[in-house]
């Protein structure tokens, strides 16, 4: 493990992977191809960018901090654009197509960036490092303890996976909690309208001991959710939220 001459910024949530085995492993779950564009969300110092870009059509790296963009801007890449820009502005339908997308996310923000990347269509994979304890709750099932609105969100509309679980001892500096590598992959099929959805899950577990006819007044009164009004959200499984979504406001 090398140290670098780089200021680390807390705030950027900025914990450098410093281990070629896990790169691998990473790269491997992304299943890359020489007719792939890769969006690389935080590329820091390229740890994986310098990996990957051989093995793929081009890569997108967006990162917030000027310091590093200038670094991987140096490397030369010739099939690697980086934009100094915050992802949470970045505009997804900027690459058209059937992109991947990979990142060892920061961490102060992950779930707005997953959220983000929900609402977009235009991604087959993604690959993306979490704090392992958000991975978790990603793809909690029903009856789990660590089961919510990010389970719901996430598996109504795709299949995840944790592929495995990364030691903090690996990062350089080192952070406060163990990792985890998710896959997502886009669900085949119908699904709700995912801002309004969202917003509906949002609302069922704004208060997580509230029973559903307390979260949703109006539509108890009017009969259509009975057959859920005494439950609480975390007893509603992904394909019953989109059933009640579907009751409530499609009448
Ligand atoms: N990919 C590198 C690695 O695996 O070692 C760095 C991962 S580090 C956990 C997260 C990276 O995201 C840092 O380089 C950080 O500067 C960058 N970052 C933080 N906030 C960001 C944002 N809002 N938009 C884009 N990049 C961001």
């Amino acid at each position: 493990m090398t140290n670098l001459p780089h200021p680390f910024r807390k705030k950027w949530g900025q914990n450098f992977l410093r281990d070629p085995n896990t790169v691998s492993k990473i790269i491997d779950c992304l299943n890359p191809d020489k007719e792939d564009t890769i969006l690389e969300i935080g590329p820091g110092d390229g740890v994986l960018t310098d990996r990957l870009f051989t093995l793929v059509k081009e890569i997108h790296a967006v990162e917030i901090d000027p310091l590093l963009v200038k670094q991987l801007q140096e490397k030369q890449y010739l099939n690697v654009t980086v934009y100094r820009e915050d992802i949470l502005d970045w505009v997804m339908n900027r690459l058209p197509g059937n992109i991947k997308i990979i990142g060892n996310l920061p961490y102060y923000i992950s779930s707005p960036i997953l959220f983000k990347l929900l609402e977009s269509n235009n991604w087959e994979r993604m690959v993306l490092m979490f704090q392992k304890e958000v991975a978790q709750r990603i793809v909690s099932r029903l009856g789990n303890k660590s089961y919510g609105r990010l389970s719901v969100m996430c598996q109504v509309f795709c299949n995840v996976k944790i592929e495995f679980t990364v030691s903090k001892n690996v990062f350089h500096p080192k952070p406060e909690v163990d990792s985890a590598v998710t896959t997502f992959r886009p669900k085949e099929g119908s699904h709700p309208e995912i801002t309004s959805f969202s917003k509906f899950v949002k609302q069922s577990f704004s208060q997580r001991r509230k029973k559903l006819k307390n979260n949703f007044p109006g539509a108890f009164k009017s009969g259509i959710i009975e057959k859920w009004a005494n439950m609480r959200p975390e007893e509603i499984s992904p394909d019953e939220f989109i059933q009640i979504y579907k009751l409530i406001y499609l009448g």
